[in-house]
């Protein structure tokens, strides 16, 4: 008799979330969903899914509940906040935080949950909205090995490299060094282009070099194309990376270790911020560049 699968609760459902649950239900998890705006539970819905009123009944009718929201706080209010999970724990619930925030953060989940009897994993994600999509994120996860090993078939269902890192937090320190390499790759991205439109090279034929030789990097690859065409729509939103940039901060300070790259960019987002901003597309930050540097950009040349 194949063995019984988990029941799967999800909340959060945004760009990221919506696609991980409905992978979920097309290897065949029984879904319970919530999310606070109700467009993305409707879309589920229409597919199979449950919908709750909110994720203390999101737990109470699974046996893992997913959450993907923003950052800690929000994390705080899903896990511990008024009709939360915690309210209806139980011995061997399993809570995978699946957002990025911090290894203390991680470690405080768990242990607070730990003593409900609920077990946690953080297991942050890489891979975009595109590895949303289709399924093949890569994960890093913190916690317990047996807990990890009961949630791989899940993770399977929404990525394609799926890595045990350790105790609870190492999926976020982990997640966070993966923060550093891409705000830096953002940011190199972003440069190479703006020095091609300054030396009038075919943005085009620029980005079929860059991506195809050494300089190639999924920022280059995604993200290059839509700079081109002046595309800000957020796969990944400026505000989320500026969030992860000020956890890296935190770790350097606590650490005593010297980042420069990525404080410089972490930098760089604070003045997408303050242009209201955040809600655009990491990309965006070629627009700061371009004011910087006084530079027309690519997609204003092209018009
Ligand atoms: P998003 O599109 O902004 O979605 C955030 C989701 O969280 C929304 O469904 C939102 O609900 C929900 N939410 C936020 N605060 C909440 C709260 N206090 N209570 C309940 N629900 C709450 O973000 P995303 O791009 O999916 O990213 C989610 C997480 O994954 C973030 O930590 C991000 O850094 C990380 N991540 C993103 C990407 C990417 O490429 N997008 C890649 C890897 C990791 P409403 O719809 O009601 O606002």
């Amino acid at each position: 008799m194949p063995e019984k699968k988990d029941r799967i609760g999800f909340v959060g459902l945004g760009i990221m979330g919506k696609q991980m649950a409905a992978n979920l239900m097309k290897r065949g998890f029984e879904m319970i969903v919530f999310n606070r705006s109700k467009k993305a539970v409707e879309e589920l819905a229409s597919v199979g899914a449950k919908a709750a009123a909110s994720p203390k009944e999101v737990a109470r009718n699974s046996d893992v509940v997913i959450d993907m929201v923003t950052d800690a706080p929000d994390v705080e209010e899903v896990l511990f906040g008024k009709s939360g999970v915690s309210e209806i724990a139980r011995n061997g619930l399993v809570v995978v935080d699946m957002s990025t925030n911090s290894p203390a953060n991680a470690r405080s989940f768990a242990s607070r949950l730990a003593k409900l009897g609920v077990l946690f994993l953080d297991a942050p994600v890489s891979g975009g909205d595109k590895g949303a999509r289709e399924a093949t994120l890569t994960i890093m996860v913190g916690g317990k090995k047996d807990v990890f090993e009961r949630c791989k078939p899940i993770f399977e269902s929404m990525g394609k490299e799926i890595v045990y890192m350790g105790e609870s937090g190492s999926g976020q320190a982990t997640k966070l060094c993966n923060q550093v390499a891409v705000s830096i790759n953002t940011l190199a991205t972003c440069e190479a282009l703006l020095l091609g439109a300054s030396e009038n090279l075919d943005p085009n034929d620029l980005l079929k070099v860059l991506t195809s030789g050494a300089a190639g990097s999924w920022n280059l690859a995604n993200l290059g194309p839509k700079i081109v065409k002046g595309d800000f729509e957020p796969g990944f939103k400026a505000a989320h990376l500026s969030k992860d940039l000020r956890y890296v901060m935190q770790l350097s300070e606590a650490d005593h270790l010297m980042l420069p790259g990525s404080s410089v960019v972490y930098q760089l987002f604070n003045s997408v911020l303050a242009e209201n901003d955040g809600e655009k597309g990491t990309q965006v930050l070629a627009e700061v560049l371009e004011k910087l540097a006084a530079h027309e950009t690519l997609s204003k040349q092209e018009k």
